[in-house]
Parts: C-alpha cells; structure tokens; sequence
C-alpha cells in the first residue's frame, strides 16, 4: 500500500472532458486510439486505461513492457506497441499485443514466429517513415512488404501509420503537408494491392488541431487528453487532469544570517518561516525550480522554493503565509502553473508531466 502523502490526483471528470473535445472536432466514426505510454503521461496507464477502455477504440503504448502492465490489470482493448523490440516479439503475442513492425529485419522476424507458432490473421500495424526520420518503412520498401505480406495468411495489416515531425508548427505547414501527401500515397498502394482496407492514421493531438482532414480512420490522442493542446487558446478550451499536491511536514522559524538547504543557498536576511515539503527532484521536481524559481500554493498563497531543491524535499517561504504543519500544499493543479514549471526547467509540459516519479502515489478520482 502506498501510503505517501505527495499524491498525484488524476482527474477523470477531466479526461473525459477532453477526450470529449477531441470526439467533437472529429467525425463521428473517426476511431480513437488514447496514448498511455510513459505510465499515461506521468500518471498511471492502468488507472487511465480502466477509465478509458469503453470510451477508445484503441490504447497505445510506446514499449512491450507498458503493454504487458495493462493485460495484467485485466485492459481488454487492443494495444498498440509502437516500439517493439524483436526480442519481445514472443511476449507481444502471448500478451495479445500488437506491434508496429517498422524496418525489415523486425517484419521478417514476427512472420516467422507467425509461421512457427501458427498465427491466423493476427494484427500487425506498418509504421511509414514520411519525414519525422526516426522509425519506419520508407515508401521505396511498400514492394518488398507487400510480397512478404502475400505469402501469409497468419498476419494482417490492421494498420498503416506515420507520424508527424512538426504539426504544432503552422511555420511548417509546407513540410506536413508533405508528409500528408506521401502517407495518401502510401495508404494508396496498400489499399490496391491487399484485398482488405487497413485502417490509416497519422494524427497526433497537435494534429487533429491543424490539420483535421488527414484524420483518415483514426487519430492517436496524447497529451490532449492530459489537458494540453498546441497553443494557449486550445489549452484553455481542455481540463487539467494531473493535479500534484502533498502536506507541510515541518515549519521553521529561521533568523537572520541562518541558511536552508545544502550549499547553504537561501541566507534569511530578515526573520523568516520555513515549510519543508515531502517532495523532491526524485519525485520530478527539476532542482531548476530552486532558489526562487518555482513555487508552491498554500493556503492559497504562492510560496517560493528557497535553496536547492533536494532529492526528496523542498523548503519554501511562508513567513507571510498563515498554514501550519500538515496543511495541504499544491504544487500544480492547472495547465497554467505546469507551463510555467516546463518553462522555467527550459523543457515542455510532456517531460514535466512524464517526469513525475513512480514514487509519487497516482489516485484517479
Ligand atoms: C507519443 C505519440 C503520440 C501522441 O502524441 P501527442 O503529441 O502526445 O498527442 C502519437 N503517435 C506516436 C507515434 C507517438 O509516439
């Protein structure tokens, strides 16, 4: 049982809220595949995919071993794995997993286990390379698939994918663009020559926003769904569902010339009132946020983070600030203060939200 008091609360009225969003800008029978990976974006995959398993089409995860935490937990949805390995391929089927088979060395390995076991028809997803330059076929190879792919009846594309490199950038539409075309161009040659339609998709959030005529059969929904869209105005029109809080453990009362915190960062010049926090940077908390850079809410006042930010503890002014020992501390509960942590540790809101540490309790309420 984790008893821990700093506690992510996943807001499931807010995941709902936004995934609600996200349905009404697409077309009634576009399919919708929630991205879990990373542990749901910093939260919990099991929790996020139990709430949203009759609500989705699909789940995706990026590695065999997310997948694997989701059968455990009784998820019945189809999985994608966007990131197989071969030496999980095995796994991936006695899980039911799908993998995205993106080079050739990958395909050939999983028609052959396909072969061995046998398999019938079992899902496999092809993941195009239209720019992005990190994992996937190129168009050139679509002959060589498709040979592979007419000597066997014990796989079945299920999908044809790709993914944008730049869809939250409209300084880029010339390029996305591009990758849209090439992708039509891809799904083409699928579609003339296997005697079943895949389903397509290349979306991501920042996609469905700018570019929603390529939503094709099906887009993948991720940090969307946790509450953040490309600009502030899509952001503001969703609902924060990661909310970090925990407790004062202890108040101190420091005088003047006393210091907080190793290297001794924060000097008191007048007298002052310390709250240590049970959360530190191993609970993903950037060390940037010391010395006055982030803040907490107590009592509904901003309380600064003096000195440096310890692995399990920050210690932040409250000498104007009425609170006692066990009050509740907050350290995000909006999308407006979870940007302005990813600004300060010079990073964006999908690294301050998957950072936070499995030692922090999740709860979905
Ligand atoms: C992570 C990921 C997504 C989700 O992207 P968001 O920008 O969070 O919506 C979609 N597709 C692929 C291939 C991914 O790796």
């Amino acid at each position: 049982m984790n008893n821990h008091v700093t506690v992510l609360e996943i807001d499931s009225k807010a995941l709902e809220h936004n995934l609600n969003y996200f349905k009404q800008k697409l077309k009634s029978e576009t399919k919708i595949l929630a991205v879990v990976k990373a542990f749901g974006y910093g939260s919990d995959s099991v929790q996020i995919a139990k709430f949203l398993e009759k609500k989705v089409d699909y789940l995706a995860v990026a590695y065999t071993t997310e997948g694997i935490a989701l059968r455990d937990a009784g998820i019945k949805t189809p999985i994608l794995v966007l990131h197989p390995q071969i030496q999980n391929l095995q796994t991936i089927v006695d899980y039911r997993l799908e993998p995205n088979l993106y080079s050739f060395k990958i395909l050939e390995a999983f028609l052959s286990l396909a072969d061995r076991v046998p398999l019938i028809n079992y899902p496999i997803h092809l993941k195009f390379n239209t720019g992005l330059n990190r994992l996937g076929f190129w168009y050139t190879d679509i002959p060589k698939i498709l040979s592979c792919l007419k000597k066997t009846t014990h796989v079945k594309v299920e999908s044809v994918f790709s993914h944008l490199a730049a869809s939250e950038d409209l300084e880029e539409q010339d390029f996305t663009v591009n990758q849209i075309n090439s992708f039509t161009y891809i799904s083409q040659q699928f579609y003339n020559h296997l005697d079943y339609k895949p389903t397509l998709h290349i979306l991501n959030t920042s996609g469905i926003i700018n570019y929603p005529k390529a939503q094709y059969d099906m887009v993948r929904l991720g940090i969307g769904l946790y509450g953040f869209g490309n600009d502030y105005k899509e952001t503001s029109q969703l609902k924060n569902t990661h909310n970090l809080t925990s407790i004062i453990s202890q108040i101190n009362l420091i005088d003047p010339g006393e210091t907080v915190g190793y290297n001794r960062a924060f000097v008191a010049k007048s007298p002052s009132k310390s709250a240590t926090i049970p959360i530190g940077h191993a609970d993903g908390l950037s060390r940037r946020l010391g010395n006055k850079k982030g803040y907490v809410i107590i009592n509904n006042k901003k309380a600064p983070i003096i000195g440096n930010v310890c692995m399990d503890m920050i210690m932040v002014d409250v000498t104007k600030i009425d609170c006692k020992e066990g009050d509740k501390v907050i350290v995000f509960n909006n999308q407006e203060m979870i940007q302005n942590i990813a600004d300060i540790s010079e990073t964006i809101p999908y690294e301050t939200l998957t950072s936070i540490s499995q030692r922090v309790k999740k709860t979905l309420k």
